[in-house]
């Protein structure tokens, strides 16, 4: 035999996790070994007994060491047990290894019937992993106002907005749908949807159009069928892709992949749902269609699609856990594993599976991202302050403070609405107001002193807690105006 004969073999870390995970996880490596799959697990920890055992991530090193050896990993669900550290121990995986593309597929399933039974519901949904209310910054910005920062780069954007056309070539999908907020959000929301619309020529192949996210949701629940593809924002893509999995019977049959440049994680949506762990009769179809992908990432086509083929054999037969017939009738989890397994080979007249080719992950620099304006301008300065007066007696405070400074108030609000000068508005107001000041004159060479002499005027009467400038890039603003600002 030449070397050219002998199969490769793939490397893979295998993280059984926490609560009803071992089982399903047991039942996905019993059909892939039984496809004859050349898969080489590592079996590797994270989660609760991790947490247990001290270790804050959640993830012990030799984990990472190992998905920094394999590039792949296939889990259970990871508990984070209450007391033990404040990050998920999911969200520091997905994160460490930059897996930006979370794909999460939503067919209908042979025998599991639902309200959309037969309209042929079959899609994608690929939610930005890593950006967004997910980057995790927050602060208490006063004892009564908590900020979260929505932060979203025109490279991830293109990054998603390109592995979602690819993932839609490499199945033969034919559109792509982009959905945000950008008709609120014209800065986070609107950079995707801005960034989705420049990339679209480059795949003429696709049909694409963008949606209101809110209008998916509506969608998603009226006419699923009409998707293929549906790329959205983290926070978007975490909600819709739920909902989306309900439409098919549930958590038990919704896989997902985390997919990035160098590693991917392969996991069922689902969590550890403690309450059915160790009693055999948890739905491990969820994790067999995630090792499913993974073979087919790892370009394992032939033995993807026979597992493929004999859940839809199983489940078309009758085959059915307890989350689907109830619990009292269920086939136990080993049991369905084995009529799987057994039906490995047999195809269904009735269920289509999909031709997938490889999967081209967009080409990205390894630089820094860093978007060069040929002019850039700053126009004066937004201070966040903490303080019980209301609106007009704050605003004539400062406006004393600003005289003599290069900086002068132009307008205070409370939440995003103005508050002074005085609109008429009726809003309720806290003790956390955005102070907006522009320069008198000559803007775009607003230096340091001028925003230290502001802070320290302020200073002397008021708590500040937090400043941004306001800059315009090549001539467009850089920042919002609030409801009520002209
Ligand atoms: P969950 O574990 O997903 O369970 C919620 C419910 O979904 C279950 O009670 C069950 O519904 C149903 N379900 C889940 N998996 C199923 C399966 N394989 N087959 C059939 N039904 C299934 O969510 P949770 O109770 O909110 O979370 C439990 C723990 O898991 C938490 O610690 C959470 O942080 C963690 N979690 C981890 C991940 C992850 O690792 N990626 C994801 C989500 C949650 P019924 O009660 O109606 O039977």
């Amino acid at each position: 035999m030449s070397d050219t004969d002998v199969p490769a073999r793939f490397p893979v870390t295998l993280i059984p996790g926490d609560g009803i995970g071992p089982e399903v996880v047991a039942s996905a490596r019993a059909i892939v070994e039984a496809t004859g799959a050349p898969i080489d697990w590592e079996d590797a920890e994270a989660g609760a007994d991790v947490f247990r055992k001290g270790v804050a991530s959640g993830v012990p090193q030799e984990t990472m060491d190992s998905i920094a050896r394999t590039r792949v990993a296939l889990k259970g669900p990871l508990e984070t047990p209450v007391g033990f550290g404040e990050k998920s121990a999911n969200v520091t995986l997905r994160k460490l290894y930059e897996t930006y593309a979370n794909v999460r597929p939503v067919r209908e399933m042979p025998g599991v019937t639902t309200p959309y039974s037969g309209r042929g519901v079959d899609m994608v949904m690929v939610r930005e992993n890593v950006e967004d209310l997910y980057a995790g910054i927050e602060y208490m910005q006063t004892p009564g106002v908590a900020q979260a920062l929505k932060l979203i780069s025109v490279k991830g954007s293109e990054k998603i907005a390109r592995f979602a056309f690819e993932y839609a070539r490499s199945e033969g999908r034919p559109s792509v749908t982009c959905a945000t907020k950008a008709n609120i959000m014209k800065f986070t929301e609107g950079t995707l949807k801005r960034v989705f619309e420049q990339v679209a020529p480059d795949y003429p192949d696709i049909e694409s159009w963008h949606v209101i996210v809110d209008n998916a949701a509506h969608q998603l629940v009226k006419r699923p069928e009409q998707y293929d593809v549906i790329v959205t924002t983290n926070m978007n893509g975490d909600i819709l892709s739920d909902l989306s999995s309900a439409l098919i019977g549930g958590l038990g049959f919704a896989p997902s992949a985390n997919i990035g440049n160098e590693v991917a994680i392969f996991e069922a949506v689902h969590g550890s749902a403690p309450k059915y762990a160790g009693k055999d009769v948890i739905n491990p179809t969820a994790v067999i269609l995630s090792a499913v992908l993974m073979l087919r990432y790892l370009g394992l086509f032939e033995q993807a699609s026979a597992i493929e083929h004999a859940v839809f054999v199983t489940l078309e037969s009758g085959t059915l856990t307890g989350d689907v017939v109830g619990y009292d009738r269920g086939t136990p989890t080993t049991v369905y594993t084995e009529a799987i397994i057994g039906n490995l080979g047999k195809q269904t007249e009735n269920w289509t599976v999909r031709e997938v080719k490889p999967l081209e992950l967009p080409a990205l620099s390894s630089q820094p991202d860093y978007v060069r304006p040929t002019d850039r301008n700053v126009v004066g300065l937004d201070v966040f302050v903490e303080s019980p007066l209301t609106a007009d007696e704050l605003g004539a405070s400062l406006i004393e403070l600003a005289h003599g400074t290069r900086l002068e108030l132009k307008m205070i609000s409370s939440r995003g609405t103005k508050v002074f000068p005085p609109t008429g508005a009726i809003t309720d107001t806290l003790d956390h107001w955005r102070c907006r000041f522009i320069i008198r004159e000559n803007p775009g060479d607003l230096w340091d002193e001028d925003v230290h002499q502001l802070l320290a005027r302020i200073s002397r009467r008021h708590t500040w807690m937090h400043i941004e400038k306001l800059m315009e890039f090549d001539g467009e603003l850089g920042f919002t105006r609030d409801q009520g600002e002209n």
